[in-house]
């Protein structure tokens, strides 16, 4: 591969600066507490240089890096814009990257396409169907009309995936509410593993499959927030030399929306535990809701109800960046919002998409969305912030600092993408 050939595709860089290491990625992104706990640097790494420490949940450098740079390229808080992702780059999409670029440099000014690299009048990205669903028999703890499991499950047991990356509880009784990254191979996992954990568990990490039983050419649904979406669509999408992780073998992308998502110890330890003094054993569920943090008992009783504000300092930072609350990467789109309590809304967004909704069908009940408008405002509020994020300063630390360098523009062709230089 010529050197720097996929910086060119990914980045339109012409001339690229030079090589950057892990190190780098290290100051900018996560000493800087803008990483997102994606698991994609984990997971595009050539080498298996980079694992992940124990005690902070993030990544970590655990043999030598060789400067290949890829864990800059794709990281979503880093050289990765998530737009390089939009339009997801299958058969069936209508605007060709360079229809999209082309557009984009018409109108440079406009802070949405700047973005986002999409029109946003194009409202909920792209659609083939919509509906509100709930499962005919939901699974016990699932979070709103229990989709996800359902459909997963079918999939599952009718033999179309042959496991499904998702988020079990912590087998850790001092970590209750703290999800963890796991490959479900049967219903019963897929079950357990139901509802929503608001922590990141650097999921892509898991696509080392060697400690799973699975046959040697597995297929695998991915569930995960927009950011994995995101990295896992750029590293499908183009060649790089592959390490232990079998991106390749994700075979139905489902993203969960998201505004923002938390540290687990400063949300739920901190906030919920210490500052709150809930009970967490007696905790039924954990809810993100109409802009509220909602918490109940199992015995009804509503424990915690604030604006989501309440919970700023807990949330990760690198959150107020992201603008892709829609999940526009994936197969399909599921969140909460848009549809009644106990209902899931649904976006399916690609022909795969179309074929797990279509195989699922018959355990799932589904109607119209209740409200759509409600996720494009969301959507937009979400922007909003992140554009809002965006302008004001980066932290600089002394030692380093960010700046807008002419030769690295992202996709759109506008130059948003940072680039830290030592001093
Ligand atoms: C951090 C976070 C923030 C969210 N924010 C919003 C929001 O602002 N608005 C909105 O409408 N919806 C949001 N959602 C989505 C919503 O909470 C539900 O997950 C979604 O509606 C699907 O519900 P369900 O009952 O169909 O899923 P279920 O059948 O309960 O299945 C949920 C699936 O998601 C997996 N999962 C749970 N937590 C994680 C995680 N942290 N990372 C990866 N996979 C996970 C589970 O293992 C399970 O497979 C968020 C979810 C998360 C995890
Ligand atoms: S945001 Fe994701 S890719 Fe970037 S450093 Fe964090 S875990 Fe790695
Ligand atoms: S808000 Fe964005 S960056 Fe944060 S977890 Fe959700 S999708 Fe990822």
């Amino acid at each position: 591969m010529k050197r720097y050939a996929l910086r060119e595709e990914m980045n339109d860089i012409v001339e690229p600066p030079r090589k950057t290491w892990f190190w780098e990625l290290e100051a900018a992104v996560i000493e800087a507490e803008r990483c997102v706990q994606c698991g994609v640097c984990v997971a595009v790494c050539p080498s298996n240089s980079l694992g992940i420490n124990d005690l902070t949940n993030l990544p970590e450098l655990v043999k030598m890096c060789t400067g290949c740079s890829l864990c800059w390229d794709f990281c979503p808080r880093g050289g990765l814009q998530y737009e390089a992702t939009w339009p997801p780059a299958t058969p069936e999409v209508e605007l060709s990257s360079t229809a999209v670029e082309i557009r984009s440099r018409r109108d440079p000014a406009d802070p949405y396409w700047k973005i986002t690299g999409v029109d946003p009048a194009q409202g909920l990205g792209r659609v083939l169907d919509s509906f509100a669903v709930r499962a005919a028999r939901r699974a016990d703890g699932a979070q709103d009309g229990g989709a996800v499991t359902a459909l997963l499950e079918s999939l599952l047991v009718g033999g179309a995936i042959d496991g499904a990356l998702v988020s079990k509880p912590s087998s850790d009784p001092d970590e209750p509410w703290k999800g963890v990254a796991t490959i479900a191979t049967n219903a019963k996992e897929l079950r357990a593993a139901s509802g929503s954990f608001y922590n990141q568990t650097m999921a892509l990490a898991e696509l080392d499959l060697s400690k799973y039983t699975l046959p040697a050419k597995p297929r695998i649904a991915v569930v995960g927030t927009p950011c994995e979406v995101e990295g896992l669509r750029a590293m499908q999408l183009r060649k790089w030399p592959t390490g232990a992780h079998r991106v390749e073998a994700v075979t139905l992308t489902i993203a969960l929306m998201c505004t923002k998502s938390f540290d687990y110890e400063r949300l739920i330890v901190q906030e919920l535990q210490r500052t709150r003094h809930i009970d967490l054993e007696r905790v039924s569920k954990v809810d993100v809701t109409r802009g509220r943090l909602v918490v109940e008992y199992l015995d009804g009783a509503v424990a915690v109800d604030e604006p989501i504000k309440a919970f700023h300092g807990a949330a990760l930072k690198g959150c107020d960046e992201c603008a892709d609350f829609l999940g526009r990467g994936a197969d399909i789109s599921v969140g909460s919002v848009g549809s009644l309590d106990g209902w899931t809304s649904v976006i399916i967004r690609s022909e795969r998409g179309r074929e797990a909704f279509e195989r699922a069908r018959g355990a799932l009940d589904f109607r119209e969305l209740d409200d759509p408008a409600a996720l494009l405002r969301l959507d937009a509020l979400d922007k909003k912030i992140a554009l809002s994020t965006l302008q004001r300063p980066f932290d600089v630390d002394g030692a380093m600092f960010i700046e807008f360098d002419e030769h690295v523009k992202n996709y759109t062709g506008t130059d948003r993408t940072p680039v830290f230089i030592r001093r």
